[in-house]
C-alpha cells in the first residue's frame, strides 16, 4: 500500500524549501532591526487554551481544531494559531515581571480542520510577531511599520494594508445591541452559522463568506459609529503614525477577523493575486487576553503572515529571491581508497564553511556530469593513479583548466 501525506497537508521539497529559507533569514533580519526575540512554543497545547482564547463560538474552535485525547484522557490540540501560545507561555514564564515589554516572533506550523483549496491548508505556516506590554497607538503602528518592512524585504510590492478598530470592551457592547437590532426579524434569511453567531458572536455575520448573507449585511451599521473617545483617539493615532512612517493603508470597517479576542486596531494584508483566500497577514491589538487567560493585565499587538501564501507572492515574482548558492566543489571519487584519502581534506573544507558535495560511486564519466548538473565551480578527480602518486586533479569548471595539487596542499589550494 502506497503512503501519502495526509489530505491539506503537503511536503515542501527543494529546491522550493530554499526559498522558504531564504524568506525566513530575510524575516529574521527585519524582526532583528525591530528587536523582536524568536519564541518556540509547544505544536500541542490543551484544548482549554484555545477554546478560552480564541472563543467557543469560533469557527476555529466549533469545527476546524484537531482536537483528540492522549493517553490518560487529557483533551489535546493541535495549535491552530500562534498568538495563545505565546500568552499561555508569557504567563507561565512571567515574562511580564522581568520586562515591562516583549517583543516576539515565531515561525512554525498550524493545524486547522478546513476545506482544502488553493492557499488554504491543514497544516500552514505561520511567521507571527507578539508586542505585549504596549497600550500606545505607537505599538500597533510600529507592528504594521515591521510588517510592511518583511514585506518590502521579500520582494512583494503589490499587497494592500486594511485596518479597522472593533472598539474596546466598553463601546463594542453597543455596537453588538445595534447589530442584534439590525438583525431582528430577518434572522431567518440567513445561513445556519449567522443565525448561530447571532447569538454569541454576532459581529462574525460581517465575516461570513456566503454571498446571500454578504448582501442582507450591505446596510449594516458599522463599528466606527460606535467607538468611545478613547477608541477614536486611539485610531486616530494609529493613523497618524502609519501616514508619518509613509505606509499605505486602506480603512475598512467591515473587518472583524475570525477570533474572539482582537480589540481596537485590526488589519489584514491582502493580495489580489491570491484568489479566494486572499488574505496573507492579518492580526490586531488584543488587550484582554493575556487576563483573561490567568496572567496581568498586559495589552498585546501582533500579526500573523500566512507562509504558503506569502511564498505564492514570492514565486510569482518577476524577481528571482533566491541569492546565488555558494559555489560548490565537487570531488569525483574512485574506488573505496580515493574515498579514504578525500575524507579529511572534504572534512576540514566543510568545517571552512565551503560546500562540497561527493560521488557516491559510478563512472568518472557519470560523476563529471552530475558535477556538472549541480553546477560546481571545481571538480578534484581523485583515483587510483592520483592515489598512488599522492595528488589529485583539479579542474576549474568555467575554463575547463586543470592541474595537479599534492594532496597536502588541496586545502589549501581550494580554500
Ligand atoms: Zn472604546
Ligand atoms: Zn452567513
Amino acid at each position: 500500500m502506497k503512503i501519502e501525506a495526509i489530505k491539506g497537508m503537503s511536503d515542501v521539497l527543494p529546491p522550493e524549501s530554499e526559498n522558504w529559507q531564504t524568506v525566513e533569514q530575510l524575516a529574521r533580519e527585519v524582526f532583528r532591526t525591530y528587536d523582536f526575540q524568536e519564541i518556540r512554543t509547544p505544536i500541542v497545547e490543551p484544548t482549554e487554551l484555545f477554546v478560552r482564547s480564541v472563543g467557543e463560538t469560533t469557527d476555529v474552535v466549533q469545527k476546524e481544531m484537531y482536537t483528540f485525547k492522549d493517553r490518560k484522557g487529557l483533551s489535546l490540540t493541535l495549535r491552530p494559531e500562534g498568538t495563545a501560545s505565546v500568552v499561555r507561555a508569557y504567563i507561565q514564564a512571567s515574562l511580564s515581571s522581568k520586562d515591562p515589554i516583549a517583543k516576539l516572533y515565531y515561525f512554525g506550523p498550524m493545524y486547522r480542520y478546513e476545506q482544502p483549496q488553493k492557499g488554504r491548508k491543514r497544516e500552514f505556516y505561520q511567521i507571527g510577531v507578539e508586542l505585549l506590554g504596549a497600550e500606545t497607538p505607537l505599538a500597533d503602528a510600529e507592528v504594521l511599520m515591521l510588517l510592511e518592512q518583511l514585506f518590502l524585504k521579500v520582494g512583494v510590492t503589490d499587497t494592500n494594508l486594511e485596518i479597522n478598530s472593533l472598539g474596546c470592551k466598553n463601546c463594542r457592547p453597543d455596537y453588538i445591541k445595534a447589530i442584534q437590532k439590525f438583525l431582528k426579524g430577518k434572522l431567518n434569511k440567513f445561513c445556519d452559522d449567522c443565525q448561530k453567531r447571532s447569538q454569541k458572536n454576532p459581529l462574525r455575520i460581517l465575516d461570513c463568506k456566503k454571498e446571500g448573507c454578504r448582501k442582507l449585511t450591505e446596510d449594516i451599521p458599522l463599528v466606527s459609529d460606535f467607538w468611545c473617545v478613547e477608541c477614536h483617539q486611539h485610531f486616530r493615532e494609529v493613523r497618524g503614525l502609519l501616514l508619518a512612517g509613509h505606509v499605505k493603508f486602506k480603512e475598512n470597517p467591515r473587518i472583524v477577523r475570525g477570533l474572539d479576542y482582537y480589540c481596537r486596531t485590526t488589519f489584514e494584508v491582502l493580495s489580489d493575486r491570491l484568489g479566494a483566500q486572499n488574505a496573507v497577514a492579518a492580526g490586531g491589538r488584543y488587550d484582554g487576553l493575556v487576563k483573561d487567560l490567568g496572567g496581568p493585565d498586559v495589552p498585546g499587538v501582533g500579526f500573523a503572515i500566512g507562509m504558503e501564501r506569502l511564498m505564492m507572492l514570492v514565486s510569482t515574482n518577476p524577481e528571482p529571491r533566491t541569492p546565488n548558492p555558494k559555489p560548490l566543489i565537487y570531488f569525483a571519487l574512485l574506488g573505496s581508497e580515493a574515498q579514504q584519502k578525500a575524507m579529511s581534506v572534504i572534512q576540514e573544507l566543510r568545517a571552512k564553511g565551503q560546500s562540497v558535495g561527493c560521488a557516491y560511486g559510478g563512472s568518472l564519466k557519470s560523476q563529471m556530469r552530475r558535477a556538472d548538473k549541480l553546477n560546481a565551480s571545481h571538480v578534484v578527480i581523485l583515483g587510483e593513479n592520483e592515489v598512488v602518486k599522492g595528488i589529485a586533479i583539479v579542474k576549474e569548471m568555467e575554463t575547463g583548466n586543470q592541474k595537479e595539487v599534492l594532496l597536502g596542499r588541496l586545502v589549501e589550494e581550494l580554500s
